[in-house]
């Protein structure tokens, strides 16, 4: 959703990557785009539910649009619709956004929390970022950059640990927020890229809930995982 307004860093990267992903699989998957001002969709009928990063002026447009939508984004998550966001959108699930004006811009509150920008738009979390995950059911340690100013307080079921950057908030131990139907992070990169894990996770949910329990085929990630390493190698070691 707004793919063409909250494309931060290239987020919209992510749906060309899941795409990716499954047509080497042979699985098929289309993306269909919302913008601003559509005919507001049957969300429940689809799989996935994507929004971006985006500046605080960018949230501001989306946010009366993004209310309009509530109802039928809000039907599509409680039928186990896959809800990933980045930044921007991830704060847009919460009740509302303060940013560094100190304007509330509402968001949908499907989660129960609020971010608060400080009122120095210098003081923002910019970072590369590792967290160690476990969604998979094993460690993963994922990377990406972060460049935030909204700071979210108080996640219980964050995506993971810290172990380089800041995360929900400025030197926070937690990153990002996670249900078994939800993944959000301050994760640009974009996420996915150096991430197979991630968008494994959310085909293989996808085509759970269409009554498969086939494992995914392996692809060939030596690519991916090396980005990956380097950042780690970078970023971890002393
Ligand atoms: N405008 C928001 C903030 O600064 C989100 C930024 C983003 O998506 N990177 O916190």
């Amino acid at each position: 959703m707004y793919g063409d307004m909250l494309d931060l860093y290239g987020d919209s990267g992510n749906m060309e990557i899941i795409q990716y992903r499954c047509r080497m699989r042979g699985i098929d998957c289309t993306v269909d785009g919302y913008s601003l001002g559509s005919e507001i969709p049957d969300l429940s009928k689809y799989d996935l539910i994507y929004i971006g990063g985006g500046a605080d002026l960018e949230q501001q447009h989306i946010s009366a649009d993004l209310l309009r939508c509530r109802d039928s984004i809000k039907a599509a998550y409680e039928s186990g619709v896959f809800l990933f966001l980045i930044c921007g959108g991830y704060q847009l699930m919460f009740k509302y956004y303060r940013d560094a004006d100190g304007n509330d811009i509402p968001g949908l509150g499907l989660f129960d929390y609020c971010t608060v920008a400080p009122s120095s738009r210098k003081m923002r979390c910019i970072s590369n970022i590792v967290v160690r995950t476990h969604f998979t059911g094993k460690e993963v340690d994922i990377v990406g950059f972060e460049n935030h100013g909204g700071q979210t307080q108080g996640v219980r079921t964050p995506l993971g640990e810290v172990l380089f950057g800041n995360g929900n908030c400025s030197r926070s131990k937690y990153e990002g927020y996670f249900e078994k139907n939800v993944i959000a992070t301050y994760m640009h990169g974009p996420c996915l890229s150096k991430n197979p894990e991630i968008s494994d996770y959310m085909i293989s949910y996808c085509l759970k809930r269409h009554g498969s329990d086939d494992e995914l085929a392996p692809l060939d990630d030596r690519l991916e995982n090396e980005c990956r390493q380097v950042m780690l190698d970078r970023l971890l070691k002393k």
